[in-house]
């Protein structure tokens, strides 16, 4: 079941973030999950690190890199072996997924969000999740209807700030959120 995403970094020109398309489970019991074990476990709480491999580095996006069959992530050293392998290869669940390297070599491509402004390529329709990674921690988007009844479009907003300092958060509750009327605190 896909489920798309985006792993994000804030824009350094002006409010809002920019990122990476991600597939698979993009959801917070999924993807959002797998970005703290991959913080803690895998990147050693470098966060500056861990934007560099999932964003700056595998410019056209994910498939999936939420690891099957392990509650460990990904490794360091599987990142250096990301790229996209099909059904048919006997490593197809090895290494992270992504579209530019290995079968697919599709190119870049940033989704940028600015919501609620105008229409700005985070395709809010079908990037149902963002999570955006900060040094301090990860702030949750996720897509909604501000007013369905009066037809307006759906953008992004923000749900939750996972603090990356404190316990795991409960990741049925961050995904809960998204149909909440109102988000009035951020923290978990
Ligand atoms: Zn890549
Ligand atoms: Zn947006």
């Amino acid at each position: 079941m896909s489920t798309r995403g985006a792993i994000a970094v804030p824009n350094p020109h002006r409010k809002g973030w920019w990122g990476r398309y991600h597939h698979f489970d993009s959801y917070p019991m999924g993807l959002g999950q797998e970005l703290f074990r991959l913080y803690h476990d895998t990147f050693d709480r470098d966060a500056t690190l861990m934007a560099q491999v999932l964003v700056h580095e595998h410019p056209a996006g994910w498939s999936n890199l939420v690891r099957p069959y392990t509650p460990r992530p990904f490794e360091r050293e599987d990142f250096e072996h990301a790229g996209f392998r099909g059904l048919g290869d006997p490593e197809h669940d090895a290494y992270p997924l992504c579209y530019c390297h290995g079968a697919r070599k599709e190119s870049a491509h940033a989704l940028t969000c600015a919501c609620p402004g105008g229409p700005e390529g985070c395709g809010p329709v079908f990037i149902e999740w963002a999570y955006v990674l900060t040094v301090t921690g990860m702030f949750v988007a996720t897509s909604w209807h501000p007013n369905a009844e009066a037809g307006r479009a759906l953008v992004h907003r923000l749900v939750a700030l996972v603090d990356w300092d404190r316990p795991e958060p409960d990741w049925v509750q961050v995904q809960h959120r998204a149909r909440a009327v109102n988000v009035p605190d951020l923290t978990l």
